[in-house]
């Protein structure tokens, strides 16, 4: 394994992606966005990871960093929900309700189950934007319409024949 490269160790297999790889396929580990997409997807799922949703991103990683648990690390907390908030998703917040109470009570009691299923929420967040990826390929192209073209003719020779009756109606009348 010379090309085995000892910084990606631990990281999703697919080229350049920023997550953990949690999820084994056929002797390789992918993230829970990468596992069993198309290979022709990898790239714009990575990009679609580390551009629009590299906030989120982040915030899963620091999450598992402390292993669902911010007992003594207020600041770690605060920084996720500062940035969920700059990138305008209240709706992701730790407390959605609005309240800002975080997950670490002053009786010492850790919180991890909520805390992990925060962490769900936020990366069944990543899956479902990078899922409509996939869609996005499956839709129809469009056809462009040909332009109409009008009975102009038809309606030449249908005059035509009207003028010709026109004219032999005074031979009709006699
Ligand atoms: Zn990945």
């Amino acid at each position: 394994m010379s090309d085995y490269d000892q910084s990606r160790a631990g990281m999703c297999a697919a080229y350049g992606c920023p997550l953990f790889g949690t999820v084994g396929s056929d002797g390789r580990w992918y993230c829970f966005c990468h596992i069993n997409k198309p290979a022709a997807l990898n790239d714009s799922i990575t990009r679609m990871l580390r551009e629009e949703l590299m906030s989120i991103v982040e915030s899963t990683i620091d999450i598992r960093r402390c292993f669902s648990s911010f007992y003594g690390n207020e600041a770690g907390y605060r920084a996720i929900q500062r940035r969920l908030v700059e990138m305008d998703r209240k709706d992701l917040l730790f407390n959605a309700d609005g309240r800002d109470t975080p997950p670490t009570p002053p009786s010492g009691r850790t919180m991890k189950p909520v805390v992990k299923m925060w962490l769900m929420r936020l990366e069944r967040e990543l899956i479902e934007q990078t899922g409509k990826l996939g869609e996005q390929e499956r839709l129809p192209l469009t056809v462009p319409t040909a332009p109409v073209i009008g009975p102009t003719h038809a309606t030449e020779h249908f005059s035509e024949a009207a003028n010709r009756l026109v004219d032999r109606l005074p031979e009709m009348g006699r």
